[in-house]
């Protein structure tokens, strides 16, 4: 006869006849469990849901949580419990839950910026020109174009997952396995498939529930993702359902998403819950520059206002104001490909872009000029985001416009793209992850669409600059996702069938 253990917040059957002994029934907060696909990874499973494993005998295959000792032999078991680690969201607005490394408020909130102290775990290694390598190669996910989120979504062990937007598909490391798994949709899910604009996510707000993976736009509008590791499976919750002209994004208690309605577009806001919905018109200064229905930037928040970016114009709303739609003066036209918004010292946001004429930085927002100029004429293209900024080989140390640090006349034939900046409070230099093409001479606009780069390298700036590897002929280096999850740095390229990482010394 079956005996039935309560254990933590699982049930679990003991039935001498499996070939696991000890079954898990169900998990709080875990809506079905498929033991014959679980029993498959059977360590990745006891991690999750904090259960034991055997060391020495061979009575069973898993133990329930708190288990010490083998209940057949007395021999004992140990906890299947990794280290806690800090959460990755990559670029997001709106609130972190628990467990991740928020950005302080004075940064623009997704752009992609990290908290976490990469530089003290990466500057111990040899610095430049030694040239290194990857510590570490994982399998790229099958579906591989995709974005990253590394958290424990309720569970006790932190998983990495790769949701490839593009395809309507979730996929999940198993650590233990050494494998990805692609899970499938419950019955009377959302296609997740989003490719109008660029794509992002809101993470769970803090009363997530387990398996909550946040909110994604899809294309037929706003729902919560909601993961079942112990089915492989996945289903999902409408929250908004309309047609959605970009991504959503966060600020404050509110989220806001662009939509499209049979008028135009509109801008649907609602509490972090989804509670108090609303839609709002879109004001312009120019009605005749209708807002675009599709290719707009990820979103990003600052200073407590929403932005989204277009080839266009810039989309702004601020919680209790109307949004507005501002269309760029003619003929000047961003380059949203050269990173994002830059920060100068006085704290306003700026983007590159060209007039037909040369390259300039024009301030974001509507504040009219009140004496101090709105656009910054530059001598050429410029790379990166936040703080973090390049003119061809050389940091901008500065404000966005200003003349370049040159500390070696030889880095004038490089170009640098940023990928990830470091933010931390105490250094006075801007940090982080940057691709280096040594001896391209070319347009930044080439280098970006898919000019084959014959040689790059992936650098640490930082205190002092660590090339952490060196690639052969790379392709399209925008499409880069860099990643923090199980203590190393990860860098991902949907061309590649490997990812690299480095290890993190010393990072919780
Ligand atoms: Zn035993």
């Amino acid at each position: 006869m079956d005996e039935w253990w309560r254990a933590g917040d699982s049930v679990w059957r003991e039935d001498a006849a499996s070939s696991t002994r000890f079954v898990l029934e169900a998990v709080q907060g875990v809506p079905r469990i498929d033991w014959e696909l679980a029993r498959g990874r059977l360590t990745d499973v006891a991690q999750l849901v904090g259960a034991a494993l055997p060391a020495t005998c061979a009575h069973a295959a898993i133990f329930p949580q708190g288990f010490a000792f083998c209940p057949e032999c007395g021999a004992p078991v140990h906890a299947a419990a990794p280290a806690p680690e800090t959460a990755w969201w990559g670029p997001a607005t709106g609130s972190l839950p628990p467990g991740a490394a928020p950005l302080p408020r004075h940064v623009p909130h997704g752009l992609p910026q990290t908290a976490l102290p990469l530089g003290e775990a990466l500057e111990g290694r040899e610095p430049e020109p030694f040239v290194g390598r990857a510590d570490l190669r994982m399998p790229a996910p099958p579906n591989s174009l995709c974005v990253f989120a590394a958290a424990d979504f309720g569970f006790a062990a932190q998983r990495l997952i790769a949701l490839a937007y593009t395809r309507n598909v979730v996929q999940y490391w198993d650590p233990p396995g050494n494998r990805w798994h692609v899970f499938t949709a419950d019955d009377g899910s959302a296609d997740l498939h989003f490719a109008i604009s660029a794509y992002a996510w809101l993470p769970p707000a803090d009363a997530a529930r387990r398996g909550e993976f946040g909110l994604v736009p899809t294309a037929q509008g706003l729902f919560r993702l909601i993961l079942n590791p112990l089915a492989e499976s996945w289903r999902t919750e409408p929250v908004f359902q309309a047609r959605l002209a970009a991504s959503p994004g966060a600020v404050g208690r509110r989220m806001a998403c662009p939509f499209v309605a049979p008028e135009g577009v509109r801008l649907w806001t609602a509490g972090a819950d989804g509670a108090d919905p609303e839609v709002l018109d879109i004001v312009s200064p120019d009605p005749a520059v209708p807002v675009p229905a599709s290719g707009w930037s990820r979103p990003f928040s600052y200073d407590g206002r929403l932005h989204w970016l277009h080839d266009e114009g810039q989309l702004l709303w601020r919680p209790g104001q109307p949004a507005r739609w501002l269309p760029w003066p003619f003929p000047w036209m961003p380059r949203l490909q050269f990173g994002g918004p830059v920060r100068s010292r006085d704290g306003r946001l700026w983007l590159i872009g060209n007039d037909g004429a040369g390259y300039s930085f024009r301030a974001l927002g509507d504040e009219a000029g009140l004496g101090t100029p709105q656009v910054e004429q530059i001598d050429g293209a410029r790379l990166g985001f936040g703080t973090l900024l390049f003119r061809r080989g050389h940091q901008v140390k500065d404000d966005p416009w200003s003349d370049e640090d040159v500390e070696d006349q030889a880095r004038g034939d490089a170009l640098v793209l940023p990928l990830l900046e470091a933010v931390s409070a105490t250094r006075g230099q801007p940090s982080g992850l940057v691709l280096r093409f040594p001896g391209f001479t070319g347009r930044a606009e080439a280098a970006l669409a898919g000019e084959v780069l014959p040689r790059t390298f992936v650098e640490w700036i930082g205190r002092h600059n660590v090339i952490l590897d060196e690639i052969a002929r790379l392709k399209n280096p925008g499409e880069c996702v860099p990643f923090v999850c199980d203590g190393s740095l990860w860098l991902h390229h949907p061309s590649w069938n490997e990812i690299r990482g480095w290890r993190l010394e010393g990072l919780a």
